[in-house]
């Protein structure tokens, strides 16, 4: 089964979602061309909330009480 598994910031309040879509690239039409810009939406919001309390929520699709984990950067 899958598992969804989340960051969240207890500063901001901001929630981020870890993906294996996180270092996809994102594309931006240029003229007639795409350009590729490589992406790590995952760094990016370690980057934005370096320093504050986050946490690590790993739970999985119907196992009832999700686990919350703290992670102290
Ligand atoms: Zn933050």
């Amino acid at each position: 089964m899958g598992s969804e598994k989340f960051l969240r910031c207890s500063v901001c309040d901001a929630i981020h979602h870890v993906s294996p879509f996180d270092k996809a690239p994102a594309y931006t039409l240029v003229g007639i061309e795409l350009e590729e810009r490589a992406t790590d939406d995952w760094r990016l919001f370690m980057k934005q909330h370096a320093g504050h309390r986050l946490e690590h929520d790993c739970s999985s699709v119907g196992s009832g009480r999700p686990r919350i984990i703290l992670v102290l950067w």
